[in-house]
């Protein structure tokens, strides 16, 4: 079932420019969005790879799921950094 995401094609489906849902390329679930608004927690990562890289001129983009977040950073061996946020303005 994840095979029909497999090839790079957009995983983000927008409408006009809202976004309207996510899918996990971890687990492959469905996040749906209402009004351009991602009602999940979504870790929405994008790379732009540069120079030093073996990817130079290449954007990679994923969005993981919390759940898949979580069972990823926690197989980390040196924990993440966390911290509260601060007023965001
Ligand atoms: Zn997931």
């Amino acid at each position: 079932m994840s095979m029909r995401w497999k090839g790079g094609a957009p995983l983000r489906k927008y409408m006009n420019d809202d976004i309207e849902e996510v899918i996990c390329n971890c687990c492959g679930k469905i996040i749906k969005a209402e009004h351009g608004i991602v009602k999940e927690g979504v870790f929405m990562a994008e790379i732009k790879w540069g120079y030093f890289s073996k990817k130079d001129g290449e954007v990679h983009s994923f969005d993981i799921c919390e759940a898949c977040y979580d069972k990823m950073t926690e197989s980390f061996l040196v924990p993440i950094e966390q911290k509260p946020m601060r007023e965001f303005l």
